[in-house]
């Protein structure tokens, strides 16, 4: 693959970065990760946006412009010839000897590869997904999209070894959100129920998204805490993400969430996002 590395294109095989980068030993870095569809970028404006966000949230200014950026995500799906799959950027403060104070004027590093990944093929969309509830343990700044990931790596993959496909973190008794997804529920009246928006998650592009369609597409959306409890008694329930779009969660620590079968406002849902976003997508 050809990397994006600071203001460079080189082979993965030369694509090094310091052993005193602040991102490998302070995890002091963010990142992003854009879906690609024939050919297309997939809610790229909202990906851009959660990127300076991010980049504010650690002090740290935009290493490139809004134009560069958007030639940036063409340019690498190009050259690695991608028409489905993802783009992933990383942007850390930089390399500094190690010191927990860093100076306002580091130079970042930024990071871009690409992956190659049937993303319209996805087969838990036929079956579902079965989560494991497990409690909240990672940091309380988790609107900001940092590469901190070490909690739910460990969960997942322990998920994993149990037979179950993900986790669902859950704090004080309310649902957060799933290793890396958002996590939603259809109430038996029929409204698509999320948790609404502050620090305790992350700030999902597809569940923003989703939310508009939903409404457009007629159904009550609510934003609002919900608790462990109501998520295994919902109708449905379904996780959105930026490479797997809308994905049913059928089942939770064991219970068959509704008939425990692919529910009919994912699906409708999922159809619907694929759908527009091709229409709408970056080419
Ligand atoms: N929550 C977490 C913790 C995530 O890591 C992700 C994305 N990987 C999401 C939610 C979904 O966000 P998006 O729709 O922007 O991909």
């Amino acid at each position: 693959r050809t990397i994006y590395l600071n203001g460079s294109w080189v082979d993965e095989a030369d694509a090094k970065v310091s052993v005193f980068d602040r991102g490998f030993l302070f995890a002091d870095a963010i990142y992003e990760v854009t879906a690609v569809i024939d050919g297309k970028l997939i809610d790229y404006a909202g990906h851009a946006a959660r990127l300076r966000r991010s980049l504010d949230a650690l002090r740290t200014a935009m290493p490139v412009s809004e134009d560069e950026l958007l030639e940036l995500h063409k340019d690498i799906a190009r050259r690695n010839g991608i028409k489905e799959g993802l783009i992933y950027l990383q942007i850390t403060r930089g390399v500094q000897d190690r010191d927990f104070v860093f100076p306002p004027d580091m130079q970042p590093t930024v990071v871009m590869f690409t992956q190659q990944k049937r993303v319209l093929d996805n087969p838990k969309w036929k079956t579902g997904l079965a989560l494991q509830s497990v409690a909240e343990g990672r940091w309380s700044q988790r609107q900001i999209k940092t590469v901190q990931l070490l909690y739910s790596s460990l969960m997942k993959t322990e998920a994993h070894r149990q037979g179950y496909d993900d986790v669902l973190f859950v704090e004080d008794g309310y649902v957060t959100e799933a290793s890396s997804a958002n996590f939603h529920i259809v109430t038996p009246e029929g409204a698509v129920v999320t948790r609404d928006l502050s620090n305790a998650l992350l700030h999902g592009i597809t569940r923003g998204s989703i939310l508009d369609l939903a409404q457009k597409a007629g159904l009550a959306a609510e934003e609002r805490l919900f608790t462990l409890d109501e998520a295994k008694s919902a109708t449905e329930a379904f996780l959105t993400s930026a490479t797997s779009f809308v994905t049913p969660v059928v089942s939770l620590d064991g219970n068959r969430i509704g008939t425990g079968e692919v529910g009919p406002v994912s699906r409708r849902l999922l159809d619907v996002y694929i759908r527009e976003n091709l229409e709408r997508g970056v080419p």
